[in-house]
């Protein structure tokens, strides 16, 4: 069963493939990122992207782990509002609801990096390779990362780990102002 908020997405998503609208003028939040922002998709259907090159971050609050969107203006551009239009309307509305969180985040990273530099390690989905692309990067001994367990496109637990052994999507772990992981059959710390 979807959650509430899949459930705002998509008929959010359902409303915008029958004519995006642009600014929302009459939000009171308007304009929560920059002014003259497209609010088609204010509830993004990539929602957790979980890939920090947007802007987004992991952040912990009262209720658990949450994917904070404050700092992303990606979706909020015309431009790019109209590709995930246009690559979302090639699917049928039954199918984008039973699509599950891995369909959406290939297409936002064929939309964003020009193809899927995610990969399948057994049962985790690493998307390591997708953050650390292009970043400078040193090897070093050991450090940790994050599995991100989602349920539903929500995070039902998050859990540092050093193998890619195991369940959950794979993401590099921020702290101290740079990305920790393992890319490329090392570990790195890279520069955001
Ligand atoms: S960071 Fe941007 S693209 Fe990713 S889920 Fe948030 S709003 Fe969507």
């Amino acid at each position: 069963m979807l959650g509430e908020l899949r459930e705002r997405t998509l008929v959010e998503l359902f409303g915008a493939l029958e004519g995006k609208y642009g600014p929302n003028y009459e939000c009171k939040y308007y304009p929560c990122h920059f002014s003259g922002q497209d609010c088609s998709l204010c509830y993004c259907p990539f929602y957790p992207c979980l890939l920090y090159d947007l802007g987004g971050e992991l952040k912990i609050t009262s209720s658990g782990y949450v994917w904070s969107c404050q700092n992303c203006n990606w979706i909020h551009k015309t431009e790019n509002v109209e590709d995930v239009l246009a690559v979302l309307s090639g699917y049928s509305r039954q199918q984008l609801i039973e699509e599950d969180w891995y369909f959406f985040n290939r297409i936002l990273q064929e939309l964003y990096y020009g193809t899927e530099l995610g990969v399948w390690e057994g049962n985790a989905y690493n998307l390591m390779p997708a953050v650390f692309k292009d970043k400078e990067c040193e090897e070093v001994e050991k450090t940790e990362f994050l599995r991100v367990v989602l349920k539903d496109f929500e995070i039902e637990s998050v859990h540092r780990c050093n193998t890619l052994e195991g369940e959950g999507v794979l993401i590099p772990m921020r702290d101290n102002g740079r990305f920790h992981g393992f890319y490329n059959g090392r570990y790195v710390i890279c520069k955001i």
